[in-house]
């Protein structure tokens, strides 16, 4: 299997945090999309200057506004998935208040200071309390594994309602593993968060599912009326495309933990909700082979060097 970290693209100069700011002429909610959080994943930040160039003459029939932004911009220059330590594992509301309150020439990882620049931004926007309505905020993310797409969102029923106009698959229960996620802590803020992950690392597949899910959600949560949109069923018909064979609701079950030194290797060909059956071997590290401990689909299979999450296991639920 490739290693898709160490393809070749070209240098980008990611020095704008903000890569569009819409605002509609009528009222309407805040929806945020960051892209990069991640520094090997910058296909959504494509994404969303596509949207943001699509809607620009929209200004008129747009309610509410549509902002844009980078998460990890120096690991984005960098093209690794993170510089010191992973950016979206550090977003407890307690780390954030030191990060606030730590001048940033004091702040001791590169991701720590960029979180801290990115919640000058988003803060005022979260916390504002003229604005009554939930603030959405998609986190995008790609892949190392070959296919598929999802979203990680938490039960609550307003994200539920919102998500399935998407019809891509929902992954619930993620946060049991995952902990200092940036879709996690927007949750916990009143406001609905979630993750969006979209394809392979720097695939065209992952930049044009990002594209059509950002139109589709700015749709659903009522920025935007489709028929205002030429194209429209274009996307829409393309995202259902790409998850029509998929389930549209599953469950995590089990996560392989990698710890340092391991020397974890995903078994090649695995791809995204791909069945796999306890006792199956899906992986090997210096202990030797690692079988999958539950029945289900695999998930997230991972084929680079960063990350300490082998695969997930998760089942369909009702
Ligand atoms: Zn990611």
């Amino acid at each position: 299997m490739e290693i898709k970290e160490e393809v070749k693209i070209p240098q980008v100069e990611y020095s704008d945090r903000i890569i569009g700011d819409l605002k509609g002429a009528q009222q309407g909610p805040t929806v945020i999309a960051l892209a990069g959080i991640h520094g090997n994943e910058p296909t959504g930040i494509e994404a969303i200057r596509h949207v943001i160039e699509k809607l620009e003459s929209k200004k008129e029939s747009f309610r509410g506004r549509f902002l844009g932004l980078i998460g990890n911009i120096e690991a984005l220059q960098k093209k690794k998935r993170f510089i010191d330590e992973d950016m979206n594992r550090i977003w407890f509301t307690s780390i954030l208040d030191k990060i606030r309150r730590t001048p940033i020439e004091e702040l001791k990882t590169a991701e720590r200071r960029e979180t801290k620049k990115l919640l000058e931004i988003i803060d005022p926007i979260i916390f504002d309390e003229e604005n009554t309505q939930p603030v959405v905020f998609v986190d995008l993310h790609s892949f190392s594994a070959e296919s598929g797409l999802f979203v990680i969102s938490t039960r609550d029923e307003e994200n539920i309602e919102l998500l399935a106009q998407l019809r891509v698959p929902l992954i619930f229960g993620i946060e049991k593993a995952l902990h200092g996620t940036a879709l996690k802590y927007i949750q916990n803020t009143g406001n609905i968060g979630f993750a969006f992950e979209t394809g392979q690392h720097f695939s065209e597949n992952a930049e044009d599912n990002a594209s059509a899910g950002i139109l589709c959600l700015l749709v659903a949560a009522g920025c935007i009326s489709a028929s205002n949109i030429e194209d429209f069923t274009r996307y829409y018909d393309y995202l259902n495309k790409q998850t029509q064979s998929l389930p549209h609701k599953v469950e995590f079950l089990y996560k392989h933990i990698i710890e340092p030194e391991d020397n974890f290797k995903m078994r090649p060909g695995f791809k995204n909700f791909d069945k796999v059956k306890k006792g199956q071997w899906l992986a090997n590290d210096r202990h030797g082979k690692i079988l999958a401990q539950r029945d289900g689909y695999v998930l997230m299979p991972l084929y680079q060097k960063q990350g300490e999450d082998g695969f997930f296991i998760v089942e369909e639920s009702e």
